[in-house]
């Protein structure tokens, strides 16, 4: 995977790591599983990371907007699809035509969905979200029984059916947190009080990624990951422990090689001096493809055989590396992230260099770096590269 490939800077995706890692939560969990393929896959393409997962065994795909919802069906997947963070003015009926389920936290967005689904002669499935204690989506514990309350009356007259009850953990990723126990109790409750509606029958969803690893308490009747889908471990360890595979390598060909001498200040504001005379590469990705500024002589890669670390700052196309006397030649590749198998630092390293989380590294690195999939199945996606 490291060999020079046609293109400058690339971000090559192994899809069947996704559906591997897909086939391993489900067994973990033994539940049916809600893939989350929200924000392009979390970096790595909507629909590509979608048709994986479901290769994998996914039952169901989570995404946030309903426009994520809508390019999945275009693309010909029919499995169902829960879009989650729908507002004011948007086209519900879009979405119900092509039997996308959504979301509501509050009688006015049941009343928004069920008109929509009247509008359109499309009985609308919805998921009730109760707030446990992340205070973001979700109906409040207090809001809780008059939502449940509006939602059977509506499923009594046909104007929605209500297909889940769910709510999303704030500190999952810290095993053992006290919020998780009280989250949990809050939604034992929640499903007591929507039972008592008539709703006891409705499947309930809570785990995402950190939860789906060590917490069965949470499984209810599907688990929910995201992150850990594409193989990467929420609570930052080696994501191998429970066995999943991260999907993306992030590269680029080295563009200029050259020899400076020592006490040269590389890249703007020179925060970076050449200790001794020294070779510097190239590297052309920077800051509008998603490499953090704040990677600024920290960020790390593997180049030449060796760790390096990015020298100076980044730069909006560009930065550089000391590779001091060791050789290098334009054209050889550079890994900033991997699976890290070899040799190559991972998402989670440049997260700890740049006290970030790697969700935010692989969800944005893109800009003009050109996206390679790689799969045993490449007739699944146009496109796709057969893995050697
Ligand atoms: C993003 C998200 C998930 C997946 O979370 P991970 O930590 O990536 O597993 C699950 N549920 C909701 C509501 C989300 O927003």
């Amino acid at each position: 995977m490291h060999t020079s490939g046609p293109d400058r800077a690339e971000i090559i995706i192994d899809l069947d790591a996704i559906a591997d890692n897909v086939a391993t939560l489900k067994a973990r969990a033994q539940r049916p599983l809600m893939a989350v393929v929200k924000a392009d896959g979390y970096g790595h393409g909507l629909v590509p990371s979608a048709l994986a997962a479901v290769r994998g065994g996914a039952d169901m795909l989570g995404v946030t907007v309903i426009e994520e919802a809508l390019a999945l069906r275009e693309a010909g997947i029919g499995v169902p699809v829960l879009a989650w963070l729908t507002g004011s003015g948007e086209d519900l009926t879009a979405a119900l035509i092509r039997d996308v389920s959504l979301s509501a936290s509050s009688i006015w967005m049941l009343e928004e969905i069920a008109a929509a689904g009247q509008a359109c002669g499309h009985v609308a499935q919805v998921h009730l979200k109760v707030d446990t204690g992340l205070s973001r989506g979700g109906a409040h514990m207090s809001d809780w029984p008059d939502l449940v309350a509006a939602a059977a009356a509506a499923q009594d007259v046909g104007q929605v059916r209500v297909a889940g009850i769910w709510t999303h953990f704030a500190y999952a990723d810290t095993p053992g947190h006290p919020t998780i126990g009280v989250q949990l109790a809050g939604f034992n409750e929640a499903v007591e009080t929507a039972a008592r509606d008539g709703l006891g029958d409705v499947p309930k969803h809570v785990a995402n990624s950190a939860a789906t690893l060590t917490l069965p308490d949470a499984y209810y009747d599907m688990v929910r990951p995201g992150i850990a889908v594409y193989g990467l471990d929420p609570m930052g360890g080696d994501p191998a422990a429970y066995g999943l595979r991260p999907a993306m390598t992030v590269q680029a060909a080295v563009t200029l090689v050259k020899r400076v001498p020592q006490g040269s200040g590389v890249s703007y504001g020179h925060e970076y001096t050449t200790s001794r005379p020294s070779t510097l590469a190239l590297i052309p990705v920077g800051y509008a493809d998603g490499i953090p500024r704040n990677a600024t002589n920290v960020g790390p890669l593997w180049l030449g055989g060796a760790r390096r670390t990015i020298a100076g700052r980044v730069c909006m196309d560009q930065f550089v590396v000391d590779m001091g006397d060791d050789p290098v030649q334009a054209g050889e590749t550079a890994v900033l992230w991997g699976p890290g198998t070899a040799g190559e630092p991972t998402a989670q390293d440049w997260a700890t260099a740049l006290g970030t989380i790697h969700y935010e590294l692989v969800s944005r690195v893109g800009g003009r770096m050109v996206r390679r999939y790689l799969s045993s199945v490449p007739d699944e996606l146009p496109g796709a590269v057969r893995r050697s």
